[in-house]
């Protein structure tokens, strides 16, 4: 047998990816550059995902292209705080942020999509999907209608060769793991799981890239969990 180097590439491909300034958007966009794509990053300072207001001006930007090949939802936002001190306005936000703004974006990729008989649509769900803490309902019920708007969409799309999944971080080294828990936590945290560290933003970099490429042509409608073995541990 050859011993034929394993190589993935991503050239010719239109990448777009949301939230890629920082964190593990930034290193997903990183490592799809490296593999030879045209990566088209949303984050922030151009299109504030909180704001419905926003919607249109993203649908002309999306119209610019002719084709995007993969999607990366992964732009998000987080806080602690107890359903009985209630906030319409964060909730608002969040869901604006982690759901309502990727299920347009997906609507309107996914059009282009169809019409080349081609995609990959990943979505950066959580642990948060499957395992609960304290004070973020409002975070956790993002993550499970994200999980459900991909298995739903995997459906949907199938038939125009379009494959759906998310991946489901466990603890990463992100500000946004930095935000919410105190070094206290993390550390407690990170002995919790059974590999005893928190994860790198370049493990969920790898997970995205390999669910996005030739490798994978019958993976549908799955979250693929990177969590370093912490879902699976009882009490390690
Ligand atoms: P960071 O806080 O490090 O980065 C968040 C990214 O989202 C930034 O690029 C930010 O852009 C963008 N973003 C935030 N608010 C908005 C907004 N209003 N409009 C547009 N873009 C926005 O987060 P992580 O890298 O840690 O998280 C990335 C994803 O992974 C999220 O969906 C998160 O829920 C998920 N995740 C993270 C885990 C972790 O442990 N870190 C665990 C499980 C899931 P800007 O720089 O412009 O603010």
């Amino acid at each position: 047998m050859k011993n034929k180097k394993l190589q993935i590439n991503f050239k010719k491909k239109n990448v777009l990816i949301s939230g890629a300034s920082r964190g593990i958007g930034k290193d997903i966009s990183n490592l799809f550059e490296n593999l030879g794509a045209n990566v088209i990053k949303l984050d922030s300072s151009q299109y504030d995902f909180r704001q419905e207001s926003e919607l249109s001006k993203l649908k002309n930007f999306i119209a610019k292209y002719d084709k995007i090949d993969i999607l990366v939802n992964n732009a998000g936002i987080n806080y602690s705080e107890l359903n009985l001190e209630f906030s319409l306005q964060k909730l608002n936000n969040l869901m604006n942020v982690n759901l309502k703004t990727p299920m347009f974006i997906t609507s309107e990729v996914s059009k282009k999509m169809k019409k080349n008989k081609f995609g990959r649509i990943i979505n950066i769900s959580s642990i948060a999907a499957t395992r609960v803490r304290e004070g973020r309902t409002a975070y956790s019920a993002s993550k499970f209608a994200l999980e459900g708007f991909t298995k739903t969409l995997s459906i949907e799309l199938a038939k125009y060769n379009i494959l759906v999944n998310s991946v489901a971080p466990g603890f990463i080294d992100t500000d946004m793991t930095r935000k919410m828990l105190t070094k206290k936590e993390i550390k407690k945290l990170s002995d919790q799981v059974p590999l005893k560290k928190l994860g790198s933003t370049k493990d969920i970099a790898n997970a995205v890239i390999f669910l996005a490429s030739d490798m994978n042509n019958f993976i549908n409608g799955h979250s693929l969990v990177v969590d370093g073995g912490f879902l699976s541990a009882v009490n390690v």
